[in-house]
């Protein structure tokens, strides 16, 4: 295997392979089919990129990005390596020539959408050309029980009858079971070899908070902690992520909307913000991410609750996939419990999916009220053990102090009884707190014995009480009368007196001392990290490329520290490899130099 590690260092300049990308390699140098399962940021392109420069002929990757395919070849070629793409954005005199270079053997990757593969014209061109592997990019959009499923991707178990020597790798960050059973039977990789890899990423930074003046709440968190930074902002409705991106505008962020119901030129204008210029926040609905292959977004950001904790770690998974410290935060109260299963009741669709839906649905609410450490519940939750708790997230950095809620549980259990479980929290606490509003007096509730019992707990208290009985499926929202509280059969033994119930104990604000800068190292000079960003924005600007494609933060950093001050210094700067050196080595060297000299 030395030449792929040759590889590695001369041409991608980075040490070592992240286990089990060596294996992968190998056995695709071998010519063997792989199927492989990665979190985001994981290294998978590595995986076909290496074995296709090493191999003969041209590998071939099928991707449904096609926005992100003119940055992938950029990429390349600033790398050193023959890469080119074909899709529909190109004119036709372009494509003929990227089809004579392949024939001419003078490629080494080629991109290419699933739409114009299974074109005739396109597999015969690739029947005549030397081919080196097939690597299909997303491969869970072959799985029709996925939300990317598309259609194009059954074609690909073409590849197996029409290319039977050529091995196929197929790559994707998407977990389940089913999924993977469905990619492995579509694209016929019986006999692949299978490697999964952990889904933990360490990295990022898990926190989950009460809502209670979330644009406050988020902006403090802005503020303190990504003044500066990319991030994505995700929001159940597209009319709120209009509202927040203009607030956030207002507020001095470099702020965009994301939805499906943008034009398409907006949304290609604001999704090209994001990627080429730096410090961009997106605020969008579910719609935005799939592909975004930025490696430098420092926060994900959920301003709503996710349906799922599939998509819950699907979103957070976009932060941080350089490596480098990012967080994963979100707000969440009693009221998105409410409006999503308002929403789930009125989808389409059978009891048995609804059923399933709820299900998921109180998956991720116990992920919200857990006070054990998060990552491993989430990590639990895709099957995967982790020994100890993190030591990265809220439940291990400030652990939640619970109290003992047994009497709080069963006096909001029976005012919701004794009301008719007719009514929301509101009303339902303000009987408990001896309140005197018009609907008391107009339903005779001040004659309840439950009247006025609560009023040792504050209305925030109680909020919380009511929302982690319905998190923990005590209580149930009645979707026909608006935000209606009603009892649930597994309520009984509480009631009687039978079981006791420990609940978490909200913390309104988080010690600022917690929240320092996840970002930039306490040793890295602010003035020399600017300078050097500064150089590499020209640099990115003069080739109409992303910065992070000429250098990731992480190495920036790493120049910050090790002050490299002639090209051999330079050259052992992780993701630097020799063509890099060359081209980008004295200017940077030049800037670390008038840098010391002031
Ligand atoms: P994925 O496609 O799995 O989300 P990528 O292939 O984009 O992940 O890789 C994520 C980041 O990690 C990229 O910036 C890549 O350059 C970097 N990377 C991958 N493998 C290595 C390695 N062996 N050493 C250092 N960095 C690596
Ligand atoms: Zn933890």
């Amino acid at each position: 295997m030395s030449s792929a590690h040759d590889i590695l260092q001369s041409v991608f300049g980075y040490t070592s392979f992240r286990p089990p990308q060596d294996k992968i390699i190998e056995s695709l140098i071998l010519g063997d089919d792989a199927l492989v399962l990665m979190p985001t940021g994981g290294g998978k392109s590595l995986c076909y990129q290496i074995p296709a420069i090493v191999r003969e002929g041209c590998g071939v990757v099928i991707s449904p990005l096609i926005a992100l395919m003119q940055d992938q070849v950029s990429a390349m070629h600033l790398l050193g390596v023959r890469a080119a793409f074909l899709n529909s954005t190109l004119s036709a005199s372009e494509a003929t020539k990227i089809e004579q270079a392949l024939l001419a053997g003078e490629l080494d990757l080629l991109y290419i959408a699933p739409e114009r593969f299974s074109q005739a014209r396109t597999l015969k061109l690739l029947q005549q050309s030397a081919l080196s592997l097939f690597a299909i990019d997303e491969a869970h959009c072959v799985s029709q029980w996925g939300h990317d499923f598309r259609s194009d991707y059954l074609r690909l178990s073409l590849l197996h009858e029409l290319f039977p020597e050529i091995p196929r790798i197929a790559l994707t960050a998407t977990a389940d079971e089913r999924t993977r059973k469905e990619i492995i039977s579509r694209l016929q990789l019986d006999h692949a070899e299978k490697f999964i890899a952990g889904f933990d990423r360490p990295n990022i930074r898990y926190r989950i908070a009460l809502k209670h003046n979330p644009k406050q709440q988020f902006l403090k968190f802005l503020k303190t902690e990504h003044e500066k930074d990319a991030g994505i902002v995700y929001c159940l409705s597209r009319k709120k992520t209009e509202d927040i991106a203009y607030w956030l505008q207002e507020q001095g962020f470099n702020a965009y909307p994301y939805h499906a119901g943008l034009n398409v030129n907006t949304r290609a204008d604001n999704q090209n913000k994001f990627l080429r210029e730096e410090g961009v926040i997106i605020v969008a609905t579910i719609a935005f991410g799939m592909g975004i292959d930025k490696p430098d977004v420092r926060f994900v950001a959920h301003l709503d609750l996710p349906k799922t904790i599939e998509s819950y770690y699907q979103e957070t998974g976009r932060a941080g996939r350089d490596g480098e410290p990012a967080n994963a935060w979100m707000i969440y109260g009693l009221q998105d419990v409410i409006k999503l299963r308002q929403m789930m009741e009125g989808s389409e669709g059978s009891e048995e999916h609804k059923r399933a839906e709820q299900h998921r649905l109180n998956a991720m609410l116990g992920l919200c009220e857990i006070t054990t450490c998060r990552r491993q519940t989430l990590l639990a939750y895709f099957g995967e053990e982790l020994a100890k708790p993190c030591g990265n997230c809220d439940s291990c950095i400030e652990p939640a102090q619970t109290w003992d809620g047994t009497e709080a549980a069963r006096m909001a259990l029976s005012v919701a009884y004794r009301t008719g479980q007719r009514f929301g929290v509101n009303h339902l606490i303000d009987v408990l707190r001896g309140g005197e509003t018009d609907k008391i007096f107009q339903f005779d509730h001040h004659n309840l014995s439950s009247y006025g019992i609560g009023k040792e707990l504050d209305n925030n208290q109680w909020r919380s009480v009511f929302r982690q009985l319905v998190a923990r499926g005590l209580l149930s929202v009645d979707l026909e009368r608006y935000g209606a509280l009603r009892l649930e059969e597994c309520c009984r033994p509480l009631l009687r007196g039978e079981e006791t119930i420990e609940l978490r104990r909200d913390i309104k604000q988080k010690s600022a001392k917690q929240q320092t800068r996840t970002h930039l190292a306490s040793d890295v000079d602010v003035a020399l990290w600017e300078a050097l960003r500064e150089c590499r924005r020209e640099f990115a600007e003069d080739q109409a490329v992303p910065p992070y494609v000429i250098f990731h933060d992480s190495s920036l950093q790493e120049m910050c520290v090790t002050l490299p001050q002639d090209m051999t210094e330079f050259g052992l700067i992780s993701g630097v490899g020799e063509r890099k050196l060359e081209k980008y080595g004295p200017a940077f060297i030049r800037v670390i130099a008038d840098h010391l000299a002031t």
